[in-house]
């Protein structure tokens, strides 16, 4: 059952690995079924070696439907997510380098650089520490992250959600490399701010970007 989606989530897991977000069996991604369930990575597998079956289905609760292997230490948390927030349909969990290091000086990533306005849909939280595998991860993340597709969690890592397994990871690697650009200009002296207004029109530009939408509107590509 599910088998498109559970290979999509191995390719996923790949993708994280490609793009430098995780180390061999990092992080973990899940995602909602069409009937509800939640499909979930196994623990401590290299993405690269699993097959579909390696997947393991639940119910929101945790109680397994199909699957023998030992389910992502963070299942509690990711479980929280996906009952508190009934509008998200994959959650990925990174331990991406550059945006967590900012965890490391800040508690906040401002929205100044486009690419995160778009893909992350606008600042970016720092969630307080919580310890790997804790039902904390879930609840910060549902706390902090508010309208936005990622939240770092402190001393951690990234969780990001999204309508699909695109989105989240979408949100994943373009907070990585908005977070690799401050990060290289944070070195060298203060940064500079694009405005509440600026960030907001980033944001709703976004809506039309991909092949799903349409034309964006004028107004939106006016300078401000
Ligand atoms: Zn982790």
């Amino acid at each position: 059952m599910f088998e498109k989606e559970r290979n999509e989530i191995i390719k996923t897991g790949i993708a994280l690995d490609r793009y430098g977000l995780i180390a061999l069996a990092g992080g973990n991604v899940s995602a909602r079924m069409s009937d509800g369930n939640i499909l979930v990575t196994p623990s401590g597998m290299i993405y690269e070696s699993m097959i579909p079956e390696d997947i393991i289905l639940m119910d929101v609760n945790g109680n397994i439907i199909a699957g023998d292997r030992k389910p992502s230490s963070d299942t509690e948390g990711i479980l929280y997510i996906f009952r508190e927030r009934p509008d998200v349909m994959a959650v990925i969990h990174t331990h991406q380098p550059y945006a967590t290091a900012i965890s490391l000086i800040q508690d906040e990533f401002r929205a100044d650089l486009t690419t995160l306005g778009n893909a992350a849909g606008g600042n970016v939280a720092v969630a307080p520490y919580s310890p790997p595998g804790s039902i904390a991860m879930g609840e910060d993340t549902v706390k902090y992250i508010g309208e936005s597709f990622a939240v770092i969690l402190a001393h951690h890592g990234v969780m990001t959600i999204g309508k699909s397994i695109k989105q989240a990871l979408n949100a994943a690697v373009y907070l990585e490399e908005s977070a690799k650009a401050y990060l290289a200009a944070a070195a060298v002296g203060p940064t500079k701010h694009l405005t509440d207004a600026q960030i907001r029109q980033t944001v709703e530009v976004y809506k039309y970007v991909g092949q799903d939408s349409g034309a964006i509107p004028k107004e939106l590509t006016e300078r401000i």
